[in-house]
């Protein structure tokens, strides 16, 4: 299959009415992880790449919307681009999510997760699966759980501690994170 054949999901999570995750000193998850996978999406089509994007401007989508618009389209891979909160502020680092059900999401992760370490010089905190304690032997991740195609969440950070919520905010860091989790993209890709 071409390079330009493959649909590439991009989503970036929360929006509209869902705008309550926030850092210390003012950063915005929403309008944060927005421009990350703007700027993904922006590396991925110049590379050649299709991509779908779940949302482009502050707008409210359910996660089953999220994951109709991927399933729809029949995109090859997906990923779901977040910043983390923990309650103990000094908490920071990359996390990725994959499935646990198998396939190559778990590959995918590892490789999101060492080229943002990598690029932005990032500590990787994670890199997991998450069962649900409801519905055994389904993801506990609505997005993940729903999607057709692996799909991987990506914590770009901890936007709870100080030091990466200033990160966060800058519009350089942002940009840069964007491109690198395009890069991680291409390499899975292969
Ligand atoms: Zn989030």
């Amino acid at each position: 299959m071409k390079a330009t054949a493959k649909l590439i999901g991009i989503d970036p999570g929360h929006g509209g009415t869902d705008r309550s995750n926030h850092g210390p000193t003012g950063y915005i998850e929403a309008d944060g992880v927005l421009d990350i996978s703007l700027a993904c999406r922006d590396e991925l089509v110049s590379q050649g790449y299709g991509v779908i994007i779940t949302r482009k401007t502050d707008k409210t989508l359910s996660l089953s919307q999220r994951a109709a618009v991927f399933n729809k389209a029949g995109c090859s891979l997906a990923v779901s681009i977040h910043t983390n909160a923990a309650p103990v502020s000094s908490i920071r680092g990359i996390e990725t999510i994959y499935s646990i059900l198998g396939g190559t999401g778990k590959e995918l992760a590892e490789v999101l997760a060492k080229q943002l370490k990598n690029d932005l010089q990032l500590t990787i905190r994670r890199i997991f699966s998450r069962e649900s304690e409801v519905n055994r032997g389904t993801d506990y991740y609505g997005i993940i759980r729903q999607t057709k195609m692996p799909c991987v969440i990506v914590e770009v950070e901890f936007h709870s501690n100080p030091d990466a919520e200033s990160l966060l905010k800058d519009p350089g860091f942002r940009r840069r994170a964007g491109i690198s989790i395009a890069k991680g993209i291409i390499k899975f890709l292969g």
